[in-house]
């Protein structure tokens, strides 16, 4: 390999014990003070390589290391070192600290490139404590107003720029776009297809676009003693066939493709009243922007079949989404034959979760790198991975890097 396995997994190691959880997991929420300690540790370490720390005004950490052209745009890697309550050891860290071995590699071996190279760790990229995720790259991107992210409060009304400015990671440099020579990111798959088809690293070509929908149908309440079947318009029948029909969606149009209601609320929610309102959400992913336009017409089309047979009224709202995000191929040709040269398994793909990497893009050529998990699981204590899956990704991350660095 061309990295250093034992000191990336020694610094792995050592960043897992920051905001460690009795099951093995790790809770770094943003700007809490295990995030400012994982902040520390990570900036220690930049400064060991002998890199040039630049902070942003949204904390997002960039570690310079100079090249033969300074002006030219940098080549960058990283992920994130914040994390879901009570999340895994390896979400975001593998691929903040794979960027830093494969410039502690560059240091070791004397190599010089043409770009500078910078490591980055993307202020807030998971968002459950300050909405929306992917925060500071978006942010960055300039995708996310500066003023509206500064205004995110979390669920105890803390504000993001005063707890930004408590940990002591509110910087002077200007989170503006700039032109990014290239972005790269090793990240854990968090699903199944590696492991399950034994495929050792997955190059990574885009990012599924997703669609939020709130659907509110609305009947009549009334007495569920007296009132007779045939009269009655309960939302909450009209609703569930509804979410029935929707399970049914994905599997007409593709087979990567996903559905999920995951919020839902009745009125009035008692034992012996017909529901009169219900609400729900659909959250439905794919990398197709015309497969999305078709889910969303079944939707419609399935709400209002079952709204009439129960004689509801319905509504249906846009809560949000993005559209498919296509990175650039000539990162994900880097990618393709760093796995060759060290004849590693590879297969392309796309990632069905948001990652920094999707706002990246948008400012220059990026790609991501992904490596199996244990059963696909993340978000949770529970995720875990191989060392050898973890050395091999970031083994593809310096090589790649590498090259994106020299072009
Ligand atoms: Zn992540």
């Amino acid at each position: 390999m061309l990295i250093n396995p034992d000191r990336f997994r020694q610094s792995m190691e050592e960043m897992a014990r920051v905001g460690a959880t009795k099951g093995g997991g790790v809770n770094r929420l943003t700007l809490s003070d295990a995030d400012k300690q994982a902040r520390d540790l990570f900036a220690g370490w930049a400064d060991g390589a002998g890199l040039e720390l630049r902070i942003d005004e949204m904390g997002n950490m960039f570690a310079r290391r100079a090249g033969r052209e300074n002006d030219a745009p940098p080549a960058m890697a990283g992920s994130h070192l914040d994390s879901v309550p009570n999340g895994g050891r390896f979400d975001g860290s593998l691929g903040v600290l794979a960027a830093l071995e494969a410039v502690r590699t560059l240091n070791d071996k004397n190599i010089s490139t043409r770009r500078p190279v910078e490591i980055v760790n993307w202020t807030n990229e998971e968002g459950p404590r300050f909405p929306p995720s992917m925060m500071g790259s978006g942010v960055f991107a300039g995708a996310i107003p500066l003023e509206s992210a500064y205004e995110a409060k979390d669920a105890e009304g803390a504000r993001f720029i005063d707890e930004l400015e408590r940990i002591g990671y509110r910087g002077d440099a200007p989170c503006t776009p700039r032109p990014v020579g290239s972005y790269l990111e090793l990240h854990i798959e968090q699903g199944p297809a590696l492991v399950s088809e034994g495929v050792q690293v997955g190059v990574v070509e885009g990012i599924f676009g997703l669609t939020w929908l709130r659907v509110t149908m609305k009947g009549e309440r009334d007495h569920a003693g007296p009132t007779p079947m045939h009269m009655r318009r309960d939302a909450l029948v009209g609703a569930a066939r509804t979410i029935a029909a929707i399970r049914e969606i994905p599997g007409k149009l593709h087979p990567e493709f996903v559905a999920t209601v995951g919020e839902f609320s009745l009125s009035p929610n008692a034992i012996n009243v017909i529901p009169d309102d219900v609400t729900f959400s659909v959250d439905f992913r794919h990398s197709d922007p015309d497969l999305l336009r078709e889910a969303r017409k079944l939707i419609e089309e399935a709400t209002h079949r079952e709204a009439e047979k129960e004689n509801l009224e319905i509504e249906i709202q846009d809560v949000g989404g993005s559209t498919p995000t296509a990175f650039d191929a000539n990162a994900a040709r880097a990618v393709r034959s760093a796995c060759e040269e060290s004849g590693y398994s590879h297969r392309s793909m796309w990632s069905a979760a948001g990652h920094d990497a999707r706002y990246a893009a948008d400012l220059g050529p990026t790609a991501m790198i992904f490596v199996p998990c244990v059963a696909g699981k993340s978000h949770s204590e529970e995720e875990d991975m191989d060392w050898e899956d973890a050395y091999r990704g970031c083994d593809v991350l310096a090589r790649g890097l590498l090259k994106m660095a020299d072009s």
